[in-house]
């Protein structure tokens, strides 16, 4: 079957690959039919997460079920399903606990042997683990590109914002307007935050944050600190997401939340970073990190998506055939696309 490799830093490629085929009685087999390229990508694409050459990317996938094994009872063949962007056993320490994102057999599609050795979604086909888990059926009526956003963005913006803690009236400032960040603008205004404050540099991207409701702001062309003082009596923000992925925005997001505030931290990190604790500390900041638990969040984020309450429709601004995914990436990476939609 194709799929796309990673091959070296700059370099991705279409190619035949080995069929997947189940291993496991908890697996299922997935005609891909839709599949996402997400700024974790880029990480991999940039060389900053290392992955083995040949490695099949993509975690992001809508599609139907082809084959299941003899222990797996929540979807069946013919089923249209989405899929998280990690598996979770269910059964383990932190699954007990509702910490999927740290299941000890958890496996990360596209992210090489470090993630649990499991091949991508920008693929034909798709080995699932763990299918009950890590599979919902698409909601009927539902379109391929709005479910796919369940699985990993919108359970990500999601996530940010669950995570740390936003009630009604908070004020909320986004950093980085990719789709994950522009997802946690919407996951801000549903979970009834006051004003959102969301911060990039890309015209594109801040325009869309406005149209939907937050109040943009240019990274360098406007004085954000004032703006987010401005609108909090000159305290901070009361939360402030950090969906980039780069020390710069961390340090920033600590001068923008206010005392007693909450960072949460979604952009990925892979290496050291320097944190100015000091700031941390003296303001009694509460930072939260890590992977999101989308398994956690996929079905209430799947009923939100069916109500109409969260949409990331508008995010949707390019559908490739897999064999252009190389052309995606370099799409993406330039940032003149927002969510582009890879057709098998
Ligand atoms: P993206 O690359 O499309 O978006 C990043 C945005 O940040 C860009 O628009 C860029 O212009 C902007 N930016 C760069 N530096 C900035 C700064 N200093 N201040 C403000 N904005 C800045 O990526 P995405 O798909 O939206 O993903 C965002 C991050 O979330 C990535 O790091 C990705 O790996 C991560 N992610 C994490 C999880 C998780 O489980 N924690 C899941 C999905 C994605
Ligand atoms: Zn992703």
């Amino acid at each position: 079957m194709r799929a796309l490799t990673f091959q070296a830093p700059g370099e991705v490629v279409v190619r035949d690959v080995p069929e997947p085929e189940l291993v496991d009685a908890e697996d299922a087999i997935v005609r891909v039919e839709s599949s996402g390229v997400c700024g974790s990508d880029l990480h991999i694409y940039h060389g900053r997460v290392w992955i083995e050459p040949g490695f099949v990317l993509g975690h992001e996938l809508v599609g139907t079920v082809l084959a299941v094994g003899d222990g797996v009872h929540g979807v069946t063949v013919g089923d249209r399903v989405l899929s998280c962007f990690h598996s979770a056993c269910g059964r383990c320490f932190y699954c007990m606990r509702c910490d999927y994102h740290r299941c000890v057999h958890g496996r990360t599609f596209g992210h090489g042997a470090a993630m649990g050795n499991l091949p991508g979604a920008q693929a034909e086909r798709v080995l699932v683990p763990n299918a009950d888990m890590t599979l919902r059926v698409v909601p009927p009526g539902m379109p391929d590109e709005i479910a796919l956003f369940a699985g990993d963005v919108m359970g990500t913006g999601y996530h940010a914002i669950a995570s740390a803690g936003v009630r009604p009236g908070d004020c909320v400032a986004v950093l980085g307007l990719g789709p994950v960040g522009l997802c946690a603008v919407q996951a801000a205004r549903a979970a009834g935050a006051g004003e959102v404050l969301a911060v990039d540099s890309v015209a594109e991207r801040l325009a869309m944050a406005r149209t939907f409701g937050a109040t943009a702001l240019h990274l360098e062309d406007d004085d954000v600190k004032e703006a987010v003082r401005g609108a909090t009596g000159g305290r901070g923000a009361d939360v402030v997401v950090e969906a980039v992925g780069n020390p710069k925005a961390l340090e920033q997001a600590l001068f923008l939340v206010r005392p007693a505030g909450r960072v949460s931290v979604v952009g990925v990190y892979a290496e050291r970073c320097e944190l100015h604790m000091g700031l941390a500390w003296i303001k009694g900041v509460t930072i939260h990190t890590g992977l999101a638990n989308v398994i956690g969040h996929v079905d209430r984020v799947l009923a939100m998506l069916s109500a109409g309450r969260l949409d990331p429709g508008p995010l949707v601004t390019h559908h490739m055939p897999l064999d252009d995914a190389p052309e995606a990436y370099a799409i993406f990476d330039r940032r003149e696309a927002l969510k582009i939609i890879l057709k098998p």
